[in-house]
């Protein structure tokens, strides 16, 4: 599984915060690195949607304003 390099540096979190994510090749896995969603690559490319991101169990730093919607 790898990721196109270019595409790790313009996608961003949808969530309001836009913030960068940082990859996991291991897991497969993009991470948020404001509000700690896990979002998952489906044949290399990634499912950057706020239903079907995993919120961490116990992220970086949750906040009041990353309830589920
Ligand atoms: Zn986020």
């Amino acid at each position: 599984m790898a990721l196109d390099p270019q595409l790790l540096e313009i996608i961003t979190c949808p969530d309001t915060h836009r913030a960068p994510l940082s990859y996991d090749a291991g897991a497969g896995t993009l991470t948020c690195t404001e509000c700690g969603r896990e979002f998952r690559v489906e044949d290399d490319i990634p499912v950057m949607l706020l239903d079907e991101a995993r919120t961490a169990p116990s992220g970086p730093h949750r906040t009041d304003q990353e309830e589920d919607r």
